[in-house]
């Protein structure tokens, strides 16, 4: 972001020096005003879209700024249609308003004036934005506009946010299409197009995560821990890595995880799958399960009646490998984060027991 303030400076302030006839310095800092003017206008945009959250009762945590774009998280997702619709339009009416009053600024101010400039310019970028934005399609404004509508429509907000995000796709696409045309007919630069380009490549990443997205939390529900837990073989502290994995292969439950007891057969340790299979098969008779594992200290432990939803959250808030599945004091079984996956995004992750 600091390069891109830099060169919109250094471009912009040559730009004001032939164009205004001042010199260097100044011109520099004329480019540096502009910067300043850019990043507020998109923070006022923001603050569109944070302050009608917080009005509808979503708390904001932050406020991110790029140079021509910025992002506001939210604690959580609205919670009904009309509310997605309103929070998702306040910034775009900002940049409009914003736009509107440096339009009637440009034509009241001098021409060829650095206040003037600045206006017509402010105008400008406010207008682009504000249009840009409200195009229909995920990851834009307009497209979250349109998931509230498909979401009110369907009454499910999980596709909607599939059909938005498809939308976002066919945007990108036809974004695409239009800027090669206008730079065949001469309308933008080489650099322009290669510009947009990039933007709409952007485009169309977003859109994908927001279809792998909304597809994924529509799964949500499937993730059972009871079914996922998988059973645990458990072996004495002390017990040789190549014995434990012996024992483990006799095991007629499939997927069954190694774990290590102590001299009570209380569970203190989760053998790490990765670090046994570092271990070379001849040495495995001499290195200890202990030694290849994770003390449960330091692993997770999820209630087995959690919901789906919480699952995710608790697995977001302490990533790992592996997490022990409890049912009050007791260890009923492990879950891996491979096999929640595998329920999330079956056609990425075929599932299937891992013997390790
Ligand atoms: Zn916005």
């Amino acid at each position: 972001m600091l390069l891109l303030a830099l060169l919109v400076t250094v471009v912009y302030g040559n730009y004001a020096a032939a164009e205004l006839a001042l010199v260097q310095p100044w011109a520099y800092l004329v480019g540096l005003g502009f910067v300043a003017c850019l990043l507020g206008s998109v923070l006022l945009h923001e603050l569109g879209h944070a302050v009608v959250a917080r009005r509808n009762g979503i708390g904001v945590r932050r406020i991110t700024l790029e140079l021509l774009s910025g992002w506001t998280e939210m604690e959580r997702d609205a919670p009904s249609p009309r509310v997605d619709a309103l929070v998702s339009l306040a910034g775009p009416l900002v940049s409009m308003l914003l736009g509107g009053v440096a339009t009637v600024a440009a034509v009241l101010l001098p021409e060829r004036t650095v206040p003037g400039e600045i206006a017509f310019q402010l105008a400008a970028s406010n207008l682009l934005v504000a249009v840009f934005n409200v195009l229909p399609g995920l990851p834009l404004d307009g497209g979250r506009a349109l998931r509230a509508a498909v979401w009110a429509l369907l009454k499910d907000r999980n596709r909607a946010t599939v059909v938005a995000g498809w939308s976002g796709r066919v945007l990108a696409l036809l974004t695409a299409a239009t800027v090669v045309v206008l730079y065949q007919v001469g309308v933008l630069t080489m650099f322009g197009m290669l510009f947009v380009l990039l933007v709409v490549m952007t485009l169309w990443h977003g859109a994908g995560q927001s279809i792998r997205l909304g597809r994924m939390t529509g799964r949500f529900p499937l993730i059972n821990l009871s079914q996922l837990a998988r059973p645990l073989l458990t072996v004495p502290a002390g017990t040789p890595l190549g014995e434990a994995q012996r024992r483990r292969s006799e095991d007629p439950r499939p997927g069954a995880v190694l774990a290590v007891t102590d001299s009570a057969g209380t569970l203190t340790a989760l053998v790490d799958p990765v670090a046994a299979e570092r271990v070379p098969v001849d040495r495995r008779p001499w290195v200890s399960v202990e030694s290849v594992s994770w003390s449960r200290d330091v692993l997770t432990s999820l209630p087995v009646g959690l919901t789906g939803e919480q699952v995710v959250r608790a697995l977001q808030a302490h990533p790992g490998a592996q997490y022990l599945v409890t049912a009050g004091e007791d260890v009923i079984g492990v879950l891996r984060v491979a096999d929640v996956a595998a329920v999330l995004e079956p056609q990425r992750v075929p599932r299937r027991p891992q013997r390790t």
